[in-house]
Formats: structure tokens, sequence, C-alpha cells
């Protein structure tokens, strides 16, 4: 896979093509040589062949080519959701009673420019070592209460096909493991990754849950229909977790077309996600109101099933909370005021 990825490179030569692949400005493509000695970048061909090169605003684009303003960015901090505090054993981060999670590669297929696990994205591609992942395995082994197993990097569909076919078999013979999620963006950045003898591995795994991370609808192309529909038949169940990207897709109309086309993909919009405070990525942040706004216009105005949760991490990895706008509008002995999606409030016997 690794060959696949247009990569930035020790003769600091590749900013050049991209510059011209792009048609990038001279400071554009200084500023991808520059941010790219902090914060690496690699975009798949397929990935970078969705940007339209005559819009400067183009939302793939500002996801995948670093921009100066990573650099600018004085208020984040590495890792604002404590990952690393909660780490029983290396590789699995556990936060909650019956579900953690285990890292399996720092590997991607396009470097996020607003990754949130920037700080684990070296120089150097690395698959989480065996005896790292024995280790998490023992782990979920000697703890009977964890029934969901999420496998996530990186992007878990970096592994080869024999480790994640070994993985995901490990975890089958594991009674108390119930369901497996394997969360990648591959889907979205190199939907070519659904091979045939993928398609039979998590055949063979089931039940799988695979979430991903569309964040706009012109990542939505007739390969992902394809790979999607491939994905289906194996009986995996698809959603997405799309995090909330100022100049991407703060606003209801775009985030109302993503769930949209997602739906008719079979990935169920999962969760929405604020984006954090992580350093380099400032220029994408969003106020919360953005997010609950979004969620306004969506409850009524179309199909429940394209609604995800919109959701804030707590500092310190205290986990996710909901946003809500407020629907509840007072309480009282017996009676409760509610609010309806077109701003009605009315009394409902309680
Ligand atoms: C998000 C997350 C999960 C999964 O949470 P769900 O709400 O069940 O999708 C599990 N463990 C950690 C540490 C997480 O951050």
């Amino acid at each position: 896979m690794a060959g696949l990825a247009l990569a930035a490179d020790a003769t600091n030569t590749r900013p050049q093509t991209l510059g011209k692949l792009l048609a990038l400005s001279r400071e554009e493509t200084d500023a991808v040589g520059n941010v790219g000695k902090t914060y690496r970048w690699a975009v798949s061909p397929y990935y970078l062949s969705l940007i339209n090169p005559q819009d400067p605003q183009d939302p793939v684009k500002k996801m995948c080519i670093p921009q100066a303003a990573e650099l600018m960015d004085e208020t984040g901090t590495d890792d604002p959701m404590a990952e690393e505090f909660t780490s029983p054993v290396p590789a699995v981060t556990r936060r909650y009673p019956d579900r953690l999670i285990i890292k399996v590669t720092n590997q991607c297929a396009m470097y996020c420019r607003h990754c949130q696990r920037r700080r684990l994205i070296g120089e150097v591609d690395r698959a989480t070592p065996r005896v790292q992942l024995r280790q998490a395995l023992d782990y979920v082994r000697k703890n009977e209460e964890i029934r969901d197993v999420l496998l996530t990097g990186g992007d878990a569909l970096l592994l080869n096909d024999e480790l994640l076919d070994w993985l995901l078999g490990e975890l089958d013979a594991i009674p108390h493991v119930e369901i497996k999620r394997i969360g990648t963006r591959t889907l979205v950045t190199m939907p070519m990754r659904i091979t045939d003898r993928l398609y039979k591995i998590i055949d063979r795994h089931g039940p799988i849950y695979i979430n991903t991370q569309f964040n706009h609808p012109l990542e939505i192309t007739p390969d992902v229909e394809a790979a999607c529909r491939k994905l289906v038949r194996t009986g995996a169940a698809l959603g997405n977790q799309a995090v909330l990207l100022s100049g991407v897709n703060n606003d209801p109309h775009v985030m109302k077309k993503l769930n949209h086309l997602l739906l008719k993909c079979m990935i169920r919009p999962y969760y929405i996600f604020h984006a954090k405070a992580v350093k380099g990525t400032a220029h994408f942040r969003t106020k919360v109101e953005e997010g609950i706004a979004i969620m306004e216009q969506l409850r009524g105005y179309t199909s429940g099933l394209a609604i995800p949760t919109f959701i804030v991490n707590a500092p310190g990895g205290y986990g996710k909370i909901p946003m809500l706008p407020e629907y509840l509008v007072s309480y009282a002995p017996g009676k409760i005021m509610i609010r309806t999606w077109e701003n009605r409030i009315l009394p409902y016997d309680n």
C-alpha cells in the first residue's frame, strides 16, 4: 500500500510534483515543503484525482494538502483526549466498561490535515508489532466484560491481509467478544483497498461493523459505491464518523447532502465529531454552536436515518458527550413543555 502513496521524501522534490499536478502557486508549494518537515503528508493518487485544481476553496484539497496555517496554531495540544493516559497496555485505549480500541498501525492511505492523532504519525510506517498485538489480545481475553473491540490506527485496513485475517480470527476465538469494529478511511481515500481477498476476510469474521469518515459529498464516487456494495454483501454494517471542519462541511446543506449520499451507499451516519484542539488544526475548528445548528436543521427536515449524533469529546479522556438542540423546554409537576422541529412550543402531559 505504501507504494501507492505519493509521499514526502528526503530529496524534497515531491512538493514540486504536487505543485504541478494541482497547479499550486509558489507559496502553496513552499508551504507543502515546510509543513512536511513537521507534519507528514501523503495523498493517494485516487484521492488527489477528486480535487478540482481550479477551485481555490476545494474541500478535498483542504483535507489533504498541507497549508501554512498548520504551523501557525498556538492553541492546540498533541493529545487533548489523553489517550496515552487511558492505555492499560501498549496499543490499547480503554475508556469505557465494555469496549476498547486497539491501534493496529500508524499508517494511513492519506494523512488528513485535520488528523486528531497526528502525534502518532511518524516518519516511518509501522504496523503495531506482533508482540504488542498479542498483549492487547491477552488483555481482551482476561477482561471478560469487553464485548466490543475496535481496530483502528492509523487506518486498520492498512494492515496487510494476512495480519488482519489473523487478528480477526484471534478475536473470533474469544467467547465474550460479541462484535468487532474496523475504523478505516480507505473507503474514502483508497476504495480499491476493498479487494476480493479482503471481501473474503471480512465475510469470514462477522459480525463486523466498519466505520469510516466521509466529510464531504465530493468524496462519494462510483468507486466508493462499488466498494460499499461489496462490503455490504459480506453482512458488514457500515457507519460514518464525520468530523465537523470549518470551510469543508460546517454548513447544514452540505451535511444533509453528505448524509443522503451515504445512505444511498448503505452507510449509516453515526457521529459528527466536533474537531478537538489538536495542535496544527486550528484553522479547521468550529464553534460547538455550528454543530448544534446543523443538528437543528436535520431533525424533521430529513429522515431520522440521515441524522447522526453530534459529539464533543470530553477533555482528559472522559468520553464522548452528545450535543443536542434543546427540545425539552421546561418541567412542571405533571407537565413538560416541548419544542417541535418547526419550533412550536407545546405542553405535554407527563
Ligand atoms: C469512541 C471510542 C469508543 C467507541 O465508542 P462508541 O460510542 O461505542 O462508538 C471506544 N473506546 C474509545 C477509547 C473511544 O474513544
